[in-house]
């Protein structure tokens, strides 16, 4: 766990209990040259920010309380699979090498028989009403080059959301509106060239950030209009372009 969690709210010890039971198994965010599909994929400069200042990051639990939503989600899909509900790969890590990187990444759900590999998402209603999704894209997309490297057939990548806050009154009312609380959405599958020179960008990115102190700054997209800086980065205070 890279986050240390506060309860100034004072809020029932059993949020900050679900928090710190969290059962990550991925690599550490100061772990050399190896990079979690979600690192990757997300700005440089935040992602370099969190391996620096790792020891000093701090979230109260009444900010992270959403998080233990996401994380029920996935306990009940592997329960389900355990139970035998749900056939074919649950929540399996893979690990891949580029160049002198590794990248590891770990999938919802993958189905062999069709070569569907599905992605469950906790979020709002505006996240599946935007019309561009890059980092939902970019994710699918090097999972799937995990699940190919891994002697995998993808042929259609997907996610399925849960609309936390989806509500029936607005359905037909607001344009692209979900009309249910739980949407399939299709995303756009790259071909093996381009999800390849995907990776080695971002990781020659990582690469100059990491160790030759070359960390850029977030574009516009990466801190969502500003609204990632003022209410969704751990490391806001740490951050020379939020100053
Ligand atoms: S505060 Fe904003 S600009 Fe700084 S790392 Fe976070 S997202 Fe990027």
């Amino acid at each position: 766990m890279w986050m240390k969690y506060t309860n100034v709210t004072n809020a029932h010890p059993g949020w900050l209990a679900a928090l710190e039971a969290d059962d990550y198994d991925g690599p550490d965010v100061s772990a050399e040259r190896i990079i979690s599909v979600t690192r990757l994929i997300s700005p440089v400069q935040m992602v370099t920010l969190q391996r620096i200042h790792a020891n000093e990051l701090t979230m109260d639990v009444s900010e992270a309380a959403f998080m233990v939503m996401g994380t029920a989600v996935h306990a009940m899909l592997e329960k389900a699979a355990q139970a035998g509900g749900l056939t074919g790969i649950v929540e399996r890590r893979y690990q891949a090498r580029s160049a002198s990187w590794y990248v590891t990444g770990k999938i919802d759900h993958f189905d062999p028989a069709t070569g569907i590999l599905t992605d469950y998402k906790t979020c709002g209603a505006f996240a599946v009403m935007k019309p561009k999704k890059e980092e939902w894209e970019a994710q699918l997309n090097v999972l799937a080059w995990l699940m190919r490297r891994n002697g995998h057939t993808v042929n259609k990548v997907q996610v399925s959301a849960f609309i936390r806050d989806h509500m029936k009154s607005k359905v037909g009312k607001e344009k692209g509106y979900p009309a249910n609380p739980i949407p399939t959405i299709d995303i756009p599958l790259w071909d093996g060239t381009r999800v390849s020179q995907f990776i080695v960008d971002r990781l020659h990115d990582f690469e100059a950030a990491w160790y030759e102190g070359v960390i850029g700054s977030c574009s516009k997209e990466e801190t969502w209009s500003g609204r990632r800086c003022k209410d969704w980065c751990a490391v806001a205070r740490f951050c020379p372009q939020n100053a």
